[in-house]
């Protein structure tokens, strides 16, 4: 006969699935979170960027000048991916720091939030010849990197800027950025929030209002309204 009783064989099950205990902690709300989870995003965020390395994986590699990993708080609870760098990212092996760039940081100060509070990334790490598209074969070899350090830092919400980041991310390759944008996706154990890039704003600013709009829905989710 076991000695536990029914309430002991029950923590045991949980234990068996890996359960280890219940808190009304917090961070005990987000999968995978734990005290030291930010800790652990940054040194997974370390390793990472040791294992991409000084990166030949596809023809990227030969125009570059930096790789552009990506930087911010590793745990942030808001991330923005993009495209790719571009000329000044490339210069200086930071994502989004161009005029794009600048546009971008006012929007994250437009919710209240300062841009060392998040962490930016974007899809491709390196800089496609005169900022062409990139091509399928560099995003199935780079993306695998996004994927990881989303995985590392699980911020509550991604911003997904334009429509090759809103594409690539959610699988679809048809429907126009205007018609994906709008809503809340669930992706990889977060809200997916697909907007307008930045460089688009400073070709169509009348499309601003759209961004706000889906900066003002971040901000609910991020006060847990
Ligand atoms: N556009 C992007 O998509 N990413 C950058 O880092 C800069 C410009």
């Amino acid at each position: 006969m076991s000695s536990g009783g029914p309430l002991a064989a029950h923590l045991q099950f949980f234990r068996e699935l890996g359960v280890n205990g219940v808190s009304s902690d917090e961070v005990w709300r987000r999968p995978g979170a734990s005290a030291d989870s930010g800790m652990n995003a940054k040194a997974e965020l370390k390793r990472l960027r040791g294992e991409i390395g000084d990166c030949t994986r596809c023809k990227l590699h030969a125009g570059r000048t930096n790789l552009v990993f990506g930087e911010g708080n590793p745990k942030a609870d808001l991330m923005f991916v993009g495209e790719a760098p571009g000329r000044d990212e490339d210069i200086k092996g930071e994502p989004f720091v161009g005029r794009a760039g600048k546009l971008l940081t006012k929007i994250i100060e437009a919710i209240g939030l300062d841009r060392n509070d998040v962490y930016i990334a974007n899809v491709i790490k390196c800089r496609p010849p005169q900022n062409r598209n990139p091509e399928p074969d560099e995003v199935e070899t780079c993306e695998p990197f996004l994927f990881s350090q989303i995985d590392a830092i699980q911020p509550r919400v991604i911003v997904a800027l334009g429509a090759f980041a809103v594409r690539t991310l959610l699988r679809d390759d048809k429907t126009p950025i205007s018609k994906l944008r709008g809503r809340q996706y669930s992706y990889r154990g977060t809200t997916l929030i697909p907007t307008f890039h930045p460089a688009y704003l400073l070709r169509s600013p009348d499309k601003k209002r759209y961004v706000w709009e889906d900066m003002r829905q971040v901000r609910a989710i991020l006060r847990g309204e």
